[in-house]
Formats: structure tokens, C-alpha cells, sequence
């Protein structure tokens, strides 16, 4: 080999080498390159993820208010219901009657009211029909308290003889009192549309005639709207309703038990049955009701005498075996075990075998959900 040959190899070696070193320098930047990348995507990740992170704390925080804000709300709901309550109870201690056709002394003015009258639709719901202006006059005092409501005699202008039935624990919401009294407008139409067939079925029946000829009737109440200087809103509502004439009494609780020391009349324990028996076989009302809290007055003067069997009943209380326990019939619905306290000590009379009502025997179960009523075991 000659020298020059040596050389020109030797050259070209050394150019190789050189395309080497270069290759290498540019691999490491590559990498050095990528390292950077990673490194600045790790830090912006953690950027990102503490954003993430105070935002969420904010909408945390942010819902701990409005927590906070909604007990606080729920709280002077609390409080001012208890005020309400606590001012009811004080007035109780004055409770009194009007002789009716006495002075005006113990009586507040006339005021001017408006009065709204409702009835049921066909799917169970309270329907507003009309609205309007009356003049009405309250007694100074409260004539009875029950659980729920207080009653106080009342006088339209015309000198018809009124009862007007306000929330004893009021919430200081009127739309939410508004509401808490259709629902006892929407259980006494309830009551009212069961009555009449209770009391059409006893027609048909070969019961002797006094027993024919009975009566249940359940009147609707309207629904009154006052001014009252006295609460926030400037404005009371309450129930009202003719003052029924004759002695009050009441026959069975709310939760469906009887009192120890006074007897059901059998028609009402009858029809207590029967709105279990009819109510349960209805579409609507699946699983069924039961009116219970039997109260008013048997009329004394209107000719039978001693054999009147003519009741008419106000604030009715429903407690309802359907699957939504407070499907809208309010605070005093004992459910399913309203019903079977009722029917733990109901003995069938002739009036309930005469309307077909079969014996019931063992406890009612709370029915499945959309669970089609078993006819068979009324
Ligand atoms: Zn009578
Ligand atoms: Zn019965």
C-alpha cells in the first residue's frame, strides 16, 4: 500500500469519526430536548392540578354556605312556627263562644277578606273555581284547639254563622301555609266524595229505614286570606267553614284508635270500614285510604228525634296504605299503621255486612309498588 492510499484511508477514518461525534451530539440533544418537554409538561400538569384543586375547594366552600344558609333558613322557619305556637297557646287560655246574637263587643270589625273556593279534579287534585271579596267579622277569642288547627267563630256581613280554622304552628311562608291548608281542603273533598257514596250505598240496602236514611255529610271549606298586622307578611290564611249547630263531639282519633270510655256509632265505624273498602279497589288511590279522626256534630233538630242519624263531620284526617306514605293528605297520616290500629279493634256490624263489606282479618300490608289491589282479600 502507498503512502498516499494510507493517507486518503486515514482521512476517511477520520471523517467517519467525525460524522459520529456528530451524530451522538445530536442524539444527546434530542433526549435533552425531550427531558426539557417532560419537565415543563410535569410542571404544567401540576400547575393545572392545583387550579383544579382550588376550584373545587371554592365550590366546596361554596356549598358549605349555602348549607349553612338553608339550616339558618330552616332554623328561623323553626323558630317563628314555635312563636306562632307559643302566642296560640297563650290566647287558649281565653277560649270562648259567642252566644251569636248578642253585642258586637266581643268581636273585631268587619274586615274585608277574600274567600276562594275549590274542588277535587279527576285526578285527585285540588282545583281553585272561584274567588271573591267578602266582608267577615272574628270573635276576639278562639273556640277550640285540636292538634293542628285552632277555630274561632266567625260572621259574614249577611250574619251567616261562621268557623274559621287557623295553623297552629304557622310557618312565617304564607304560600307554604296556603299550601298546608288546601291539603286539608284536598282530604275533606276526599272524605266529602266518599261520604255521598257511603251514603248512596245505605239507601240501596234493606238495613231498617232510620239506618237508610242516615246521613254523613262532610262539607268543603274555602280557603280565607286577612290582612294581620300582627305576622310578617301582612296576611293570614285559614279555613273556613258554617258553624255546625248542635253539641261537638268526637268519636275516633286520628291515629285510628277509639277512645276507652266512649262508643263509635256503628254507622261511623261502618264508614271508616267502608272508606278502607272502596278507596283500595280505586284507581287513583291504590292501596287505599282511610278516613279516620271522626269529629263534628249529630244533629238533634232536624225531626228524628232520639233516632237522628244525621252526622255531620268536619276535619277529617286520612291515612293512606299507598306506597308514597305522605302522598299530600299532610301531618296526621298514620299510614298503614293508622289503618290496622282502626281495623285491630273494628267488629263488623249488620250496616257492614249489609254494604257487602267483607271481615277483615290479619294485619294490611304496605302494597308493592304499582302492585294491583287484591280484590280478594277484603
Ligand atoms: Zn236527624
Ligand atoms: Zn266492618
Amino acid at each position: 500500500m502507498s503512502t498516499r492510499t494510507k493517507i486518503e484511508q486515514l482521512r476517511q477514518i477520520q471523517e467517519l469519526e467525525q460524522q459520529l461525534k456528530l451524530k451522538v451530539a445530536l442524539k444527546m440533544q434530542r433526549k435533552q430536548k425531550k427531558h426539557l418537554a417532560a419537565r415543563q409538561l410535569t410542571e404544567q400538569l401540576a400547575k393545572e392540578l392545583q387550579i383544579q384543586k382550588e376550584l373545587r375547594e371554592a365550590v366546596e366552600s361554596e356549598q358549605t354556605l349555602r348549607k349553612e344558609q338553608a339550616a339558618m333558613d330552616e332554623f328561623k322557619e323553626i323558630v317563628a312556627r314555635e312563636q306562632a305556637h307559643a302566642k296560640a297557646l297563650e290566647k287558649q287560655v281565653y277560649v270562648g263562644c259567642p252566644d251569636w246574637t248578642g253585642s258586637t263587643k266581643n268581636w273585631h270589625p268587619l274586615q274585608e277578606v277574600t274567600k276562594r273556593d275549590y274542588k277535587l279534579t279527576d285526578t285527585d287534585e285540588v282545583e281553585l273555581t272561584g274567588s271573591r271579596k267578602e266582608q267577615l267579622r272574628l270573635f276576639k277569642k278562639p273556640c277550640a284547639f285540636g292538634g293542628m288547627r285552632y277555630a274561632t267563630s266567625a260572621m259574614l256581613q249577611n250574619g251567616d254563622r261562621m268557623v274559621v280554622k287557623r295553623i297552629l304552628k304557622e310557618g312565617s311562608s304564607l304560600q307554604r301555609n296556603q299550601r298546608v291548608l288546601e291539603v286539608d281542603v284536598r282530604c275533606l273533598c276526599i272524605a266529602k266524595r266518599i261520604a255521598d257514596a257511603f251514603n248512596k250505598a245505605l239507601t240501596q240496602t234493606s238495613l231498617p229505614k232510620s239506618i237508610r236514611e242516615a246521613r254523613i255529610t262532610y262539607s268543603i271549606p274555602s280557603i280565607v286570606s286577612a290582612p294581620d298586622s300582627e305576622v310578617d307578611s301582612g296576611r293570614v290564611v285559614y279555613l273556613m267553614e258554617p258553624h255546625l249547630p248542635g253539641e261537638w263531639k268526637k268519636w275516633l282519633q286520628n291515629d285510628g284508635s277509639m277512645f276507652a270510655d266512649r262508643k263509635v256509632p256503628a254507622l261511623l265505624e261502618a264508614f271508616v270500614h267502608y272508606s278502607y273498602h272502596k278507596t283500595r279497589k280505586e284507581a287513583l288511590l291504590q292501596g287505599g285510604l282511610m278516613i279516620l279522626d271522626l269529629q263534628g256534630s249529630l244533629m238533634q233538630n232536624c225531626g228524628h228525634g232520639q233516632a237522628c242519624s244525621n252526622f255531620q263531620l268536619t276535619d277529617p284526617s286520612i291515612s293512606t296504605g299507598m306506597d308514597d306514605p305522605d302522598a299530600d293528605f299532610g301531618e296526621t297520616n298514620h299510614g298503614i299503621d293508622g289503618i290496622n290500629r282502626f281495623l285491630d279493634s273494628h267488629e263488623c256490624s249488620e250496616i257492614c255486612r249489609a254494604l257487602g263489606l267483607a271481615r277483615i282479618s290479619g294485619k294490611m300490608q304496605m302494597p308493592a309498588k304499582l302492585a294491583p289491589p287484591d280484590p280478594g282479600s277484603l
